[in-house]
């Protein structure tokens, strides 16, 4: 039966996992010492795991073994060993957790980084998950012997050579805790030296909650830090640079943060927090970080990660530390779920979020642009969602605008603030790109008339601007939508003879295709628009729809003709006549389709260009 016990079985990994170890493996590469913080940080996750769970667990493998984490060095032999008494892994944690990649990011990270020319910058490895694997940026084997807390588990060896599979045997492991150990490749005998490891921990290693001790094989070992729980220091004793290198330690972002806010709050509810906003969103695009958020401790015990109750979804970029009394010690994340105390305190720090950007947006305008950039389309949702708050969002708001510059925001204050007295409507446009907006018919009238309107460039705006239905008592309208009437003081005139039977042949040609054919104030150059009537959703909506539904049929829409333009003219003459000409047929349906064209719903690019080659022939005959 020994025979069964120690037979390694071998796994594969998995197709992207291998993508990535061949990257690891074969890069030239930046910071190979992030190894070192991200085996600690493991080891620390470990710890505060088997911590969380002595609490309540009496039969846990090794109940009262010190929480540590063990480094032994020799520099003859160049070995490393990081042990820990942490939570350990089962089999299933080996394969599931450790061998195969559970993040849907390592796709991306290995794309980012074929995109960077293959120099690995090993700082980034932990953001996707994979921080364990950095570690081959200094090994060509590492062997993980582990033993899970609960009580029946079993001694466990990984090993692996960073190539196509690693293998997993049982072995005899009598205490709880997991134990790496590796030879360095020669290029990295560096970090067997302590001096050199020492120096490396020594940034974040306060930060970690358990003693971290140091030493040569057979030595008791030196402890190399003084932990310290930032949080809970006061205020004036926490320095930036304490303050930003905890931020990378937590987050595992590379960067400093773009601020922070360091709370201790007694009253109703009593907590301490360190909340910090980060300066770039993660590189996962078009996906918001809802999984993330701050950490829930209680009495200095990491009780939950990303605790979801202690942020509203749409400031789950911020990261941090949240520290609580008020909370039983052996609280259930059940009961995180439902208790009023973590309303109260989700309630604080959402305050004291919108106050820091409050003050950026006031008083350090790039710090605010950043911010937006970065996060804006997340946090613009709030608007939303948070009806506490709506009114600070609103003012938080930014917007592309036809009056500044391109890449200058402007707030809706801004606007309200230089509208003029007769204006009494706050303007939008939404599209994709300022340029062709810039470039839409239906902004001509606004042009003429020098009136400034928004540029939604972002598609989360079409979701947000719509339900902000007025700004310090001015509708807020789409310039689709716009009743321009409210603008014109001169009086509406009649239209002529001539221009009635030309609007009327425009519908009749255009029947079913438009909700009605009407003479048009806004526009200037172009000779015609579509605009949304009584019927439709504004353009920017519809396309909406139809991405979400490919088969979405938008209202029709209200074609409005510009009776000034010359060619508007040349064909009302040639209707006076001859009121039969089919040309006019074809003309007006061209008209039309070129105001599809321009809205970006073009049916058929094939017709529209066979009918204009033949108005081109007949026009050079
Ligand atoms: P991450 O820490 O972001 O999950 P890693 O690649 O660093 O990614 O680690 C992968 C997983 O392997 C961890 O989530 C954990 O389940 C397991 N693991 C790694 N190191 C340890 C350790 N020392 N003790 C227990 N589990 C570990
Ligand atoms: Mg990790």
């Amino acid at each position: 039966m020994t025979d069964t016990l120690h037979t390694a079985e071998q796994y594969e990994y998995k197709a992207e996992m291998k993508q990535l170890l061949h990257l690891i493996v074969h890069s030239l590469y930046t910071h190979p010492e992030v190894f070192v913080r991200e085996l600690i940080s493991n080891a620390s996750d470990a710890l505060n795991k088997a911590r969380f769970r002595q609490l309540t667990d009496k039969t846990m493998l090794d109940v009262d073994a010190p929480l540590e984490v063990r480094i032994t060095l020799d520099s003859a032999a160049h070995t490393v060993t990081i042990e820990d008494t942490g939570i350990g892994m089962t089999k299933d944690d080996l394969v599931g957790k450790l061998g195969t990649v559970a993040s849907s990011g390592t796709l991306e990270f290995i794309n980012s980084l074929k995109a960077q020319g293959g120099t690995l910058d090993g700082n980034m490895i932990g953001q996707f998950g994979v921080g364990f694997y950095a570690v081959f940026m200094v090994a060509d084997d590492v062997t993980v012997e582990t033993r899970h807390a609960n009580a029946d588990s079993v001694g466990l060896r990984w090993k692996s050579d960073g190539q196509g599979s690693f293998t997993i045997e049982e072995i005899e492991k009598p205490t709880r805790g997991t134990r790496i150990s590796f030879t360095l490749k020669e290029s990295a005998y560096e970090f067997s030296e302590e001096y050199r490891f020492k120096s490396i921990i020594q940034k974040y290693s306060n930060f970690v909650e358990f003693p971290i001790l140091i030493g040569k094989p057979g030595e008791a070992g030196e402890k190399a830090n003084n932990i310290r729980a930032l949080w809970q220091m006061p205020k004036e004793s926490v320095t930036a640079d304490d303050a930003n290198e905890f931020y990378k330690f937590l987050s595992n972002d590379y960067q400093n943060p773009l601020g922070y806010t360091h709370l201790s709050i007694e009253g109703s509810v009593n907590f301490k927090a360190l909340v910090f906003i980060p300066e770039t969103a993660p590189m996962r695009p078009l996906t918001f970080d809802q999984d993330k958020s701050l950490h829930l401790y209680t009495n200095k015990v990491l009780i939950e990660e990303n605790c979801k109750q202690l942020l509203p979804d749409y400031l789950r970029f911020a990261r941090g530390v949240v520290d609580t009394d008020d909370l039983p010690l052996n609280v259930s994340r059940e009961i995180t779920q439902t208790s009023p105390q973590m309303t109260k305190i989700n309630n604080v720090i959402t305050g004291k979020i919108l106050s820091l950007l409050q003050d950026w947006a006031a008083n350090d305008a790039d710090k605010y642009a950043k911010f937006y950039k970065a996060f804006g389309s997340q946090f613009k949702i709030g608007v939303n969602s948070d009806y506490t708050n709506r009114e600070k969002i609103v003012q938080l708001l930014r917007f592309d605008s036809t009056t500044t510059e391109k890449g200058t925001l402007v707030s809706l204050k801004d606007y309200a603030g230089r509208m003029k007295p007769e204006q009494k409507e706050i303007y939008y446009l939404a599209g994709e790109h300022r340029e062709t907006m810039l470039n839409n018919p239906n902004l001509e009238y606004f042009r003429k008339h020098d009136i400034e309107v928004l540029l939604l460039t972002d598609p989360v705006d079409i979701i947000v601007v719509p339900s902000i239905p007025e700004f310090e008592g001015k509708k807020v309208q789409s310039i689709d939508k716009a009743d321009l009437s409210a603008n014109e003081s001169s009086e509406e005139k009649e239209p002529s003879m001539t221009d009635s039977v030309l609007l009327a042949l425009f519908k009749d040609v255009l029947a079913e295709k438009v909700e009605d054919v009407v003479p048009s104030k806004r526009l200037v150059d172009s000779a015609v628009t579509l605009v949304v009537g009584k019927e439709g959703l504004d353009v920017q909506m519809e396309r909406m729809m139809k991405m979400l539904d490919k088969d979405f049929q938008g209202g029709r829409k209200l074609l409005e003709v510009n009776m000034e333009h010359p060619l508007i003219k040349n064909l009302a003459r040639l209707q006076l006549a001859d009121a039969g000409n089919p040309a006019l047929r074809q003309y007006i349906l061209h008209l039309y389709e070129g105001a599809l064209l321009i809205e970006g719903n073009m049916p058929s690019p094939a017709l529209f260009v066979r009918r204009m080659t033949e108005i081109m022939t007949d026009a050079t005959k």
